[in-house]
């Protein structure tokens, strides 16, 4: 039997975080202890109230198909949710609920990727862009992300990367997996420069905004009116309020767009979990008291781990400006990134996730999530440092 399942699977990769995530649960199985500094997902509850919410609503017989596009009150509530903290005004009608921030830019790949085109993404980045972009048989251009530039995007850089075949530019910040924060200037720069550019949609995504440190605003895209007629948003719940397992997402799409989004969630998944969106619009209109709490750890933990990290032999660790990764520069050991990333799990049960998994330039550094308690960052950076003293460096 030979069953031709056609060629775009050849090319289609996934996340080796998940990977590491499965090697680091089959040793725990084996009786290791393990950190899993590997993972990006909070390692705190869904806030009570949430949680309420979703019983409440299946309770209330919200069992069924909603709209397509989500109920009415949850677009309502993201649109009122992106003013308050932007002031920006967002058209509900434009917002689209998903199953998580990942479907949006799934779809977003599959609207401008075919062979002979051209799709920029963060390299390094998170890599179902990479994954995504090749499976539709577009050629990905990456986008070099450098710690000499804060591990923000370059405007000059990025726009010198435009080509009469570039279709799509994802932007992420903060950004997976080095932590980086593109300044309001930088971003401000990118927008003039995209003028000359009026073909390119642009893709931002948006799901750490709230995880920001040492009082940096978040830079929405949303607040540049001369590109929301080409700019997809994608945010979501699984960070801000650890429901990673929910499935939980939402975009805001240029007019037009939104009916091919609106026909891929038909073709696909016809609507997301009602009582899941009913724990969405309570998460969106309650206490936001749980995820500034949240922040704060994330950031009290950031500072251990940076220390840390730079007290490690020959690795230096740049201040990561949002979401909860660090993304150590570990050049100088020795050590090839993937190598060390496996022998830490392997030899000292710290799990991390090696550089080149989210792109070429992403060798010579490892991300380790900070989404860990700070009594076990403690911890692994302990075992870390024995083993960089001890162990000979294999390239
Ligand atoms: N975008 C970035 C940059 C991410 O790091 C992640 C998750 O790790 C996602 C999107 C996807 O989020 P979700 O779990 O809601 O699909």
């Amino acid at each position: 039997m030979t069953l031709h399942l056609v060629q775009s699977f050849n090319r289609i990769g996934e996340e080796n975080a998940f990977a590491v995530l499965a090697r680091a649960t089959e040793l725990q199985r084996q009786g290791k202890d393990i950190i899993n500094l590997g993972i990006g997902q909070p390692d705190f509850r869904t806030p009570e109230h949430i949680v309420e919410a979703a019983i409440k609503a299946l309770r209330d017989g919200h069992h069924g198909y909603t709209p397509a596009t989500g109920i009415l009150p949850l677009r309502e509530a993201v649109a009122a949710d992106l003013h308050k903290r932007f002031n920006v005004t967002v058209d509900p009608d434009l917002v689209m609920i998903m199953p998580g921030g990942k479907v949006t830019m799934f779809m977003a790949i599959l609207m401008f990727g075919e062979p002979g085109v051209e799709i920029m993404y963060p390299d390094p980045g998170f890599p179902i862009y990479r994954s995504m972009i090749e499976f539709t048989g577009a050629t990905p251009v990456p986008v070099p992300i450098r710690e000499a530039n804060g591990f923000a995007f370059s405007a000059d850089e990025t726009l010198a990367l435009i080509t009469p075949k570039t279709r799509l530019l994802i932007v992420n910040s903060p950004a997976n997996p080095t932590g980086g924060v593109t300044p309001k200037a930088e971003i401000d720069k990118l927008i003039a420069g995209l003028a000359k550019f009026p073909d390119v949609a642009i893709m931002s995504d948006e799901i750490y905004a709230q995880m920001t440190y040492d009082g940096l605003a978040h830079q929405t895209l949303l607040a540049y009116p001369e590109i929301r007629d080409r700019l997809i948003l994608l945010d979501g719940w699984s960070k801000t309020y650890a429901m990673t397992g929910w499935r939980m997402g939402y975009s805001v799409w240029p007019k037009m767009l939104y009916d091919a989004a609106r026909k891929l969630a038909v073709n696909s998944f016809s609507c997301v979990n009602a009582s899941a969106q009913y724990a969405g619009l309570a998460a969106l209109t309650g206490p936001q008291d749980e995820v500034h709490k949240m922040v704060a750890e994330f950031d009290a933990r950031r500072k251990i781990v940076v220390e840390g990290l730079n007290a490690l032999p020959n690795v230096s660790c740049a201040v990561p400006k949002g979401a909860f990764y660090a993304f150590p520069n570990i050049s100088k050991t020795g050590w090839k990134a993937k190598k060390l990333a496996s022998a830490l799990l392997e030899e000292t049960g710290v799990a991390t996730i090696g550089g080149p998994d989210f792109g070429v330039y992403g060798e010579g550094y490892i991300r380790l999530s900070y989404a860990n308690s700070a009594e076990n960052i403690r911890h692994a950076l302990k075992r870390m440092e024995e083993f960089l003293t001890t162990v000979n460096p294999q390239q």
